[in-house]
């Protein structure tokens, strides 16, 4: 092969169990035909059952990993997941603007505000959270909060179409351009509609829920699924409505590991 394919960057945290952080996010990456780097942030000692502590990796080494892929092999696209400090937000959201990617440059950046597993594991230590929305989301072309984060970041209890759709106005007020409220957790819906929005445009995407418990990983997977369509060119409702084709994809063939939560599936 000798045509190079469109890069993106994923700055988030290893999962020792292999089914979410960077772990899902290349092969999401892969799956979508990208090449995939890395800044990794922190290490996580988790398997099915659960999240069992994590050490972060130091900042400068953080930011000397995002410099050393965007000035060499070039960025088409990025996205955060898990970033575990406030000093280590602060650091990216600097770095990403030396090297040029956020919204008010060409290189689109979804940041996935990762707080916690499913399992309730922290995975940002608590005075973080106003460094995500202060630093990163401003800087972010998408934000794909889960409801128990828009709950985190907004106060806002999202039960219903009219509730997600004040959480998707709330969280807008941050300043990133796009944001996606993912409805999934609402056990109770029959189907799972997700509400894209840039303040204008109220785009819901409706799509079926499968009866698995087997989702770990859920969250990374679908944000690097909209990653690399937004590194291959797409625009923001193209690449959220692909992502989501593929994340119903890897929701619908997910498998048991373990004695707890399986992962979503890359194999299909
Ligand atoms: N571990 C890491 C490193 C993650 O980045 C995430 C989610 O972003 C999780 C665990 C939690 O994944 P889930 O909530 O799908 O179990």
């Amino acid at each position: 092969m000798t045509l190079t394919p469109r890069t993106a960057l994923t700055i988030a945290g290893s999962d020792s169990g292999g089914g979410a952080g960077i772990q899902a996010d290349l092969r999401a990456f892969f799956a979508n035909g990208v090449h995939g780097m890395v800044a990794l942030t922190a290490v996580t000692v988790q398997n099915s059952l659960g999240v069992q502590g994590f050490s972060e990796v130091p900042v400068d080494v953080v930011t000397a990993q995002i410099k050393a892929v965007a000035t060499d092999m070039g960025v088409d696209a990025a996205k955060t997941g898990m970033l575990a400090t406030a000093e280590i937000i602060q650091a990216v959201a600097k770095t990403l603007d030396e090297v040029h990617i956020g919204r008010s440059t060409d290189t689109p950046f979804v940041v996935d505000p990762v707080a916690a597993s499913m399992t309730g594991h922290a995975l940002l230590r608590e005075e973080a959270l106003e460094a995500i929305r202060t630093e990163l989301f401003p800087r972010a072309t998408l934000i794909t909060p889960n409801l128990d984060e828009v709950r985190l970041l907004t106060g806002v209890e999202v039960t219903d179409a009219a509730s997600q759709r004040a959480a998707a106005e709330a969280l807008l007020e941050f300043g990133s351009e796009w944001v996606l409220v993912k409805g999934g957790h609402l056990r109770e819906a029959a189907d799972c509609v997700d509400l894209l929005s840039n303040g204008s445009e109220f785009i819901a995407l409706s799509g079926p829920r499968y009866a698995t418990e087997n989702t770990h990983g859920g969250g990374d997977t679908l944000a690097s699924a909209i990653t690399s369509s937004l590194a291959k060119g797409a625009d923001v409702p193209t690449a959220v409505a692909e992502g989501k084709r593929f994340i119903e994809r890897c929701v619908a063939e997910s498998y048991p590991l373990g004695a707890g939560v399986g992962p979503v599936s890359p194999f299909w």
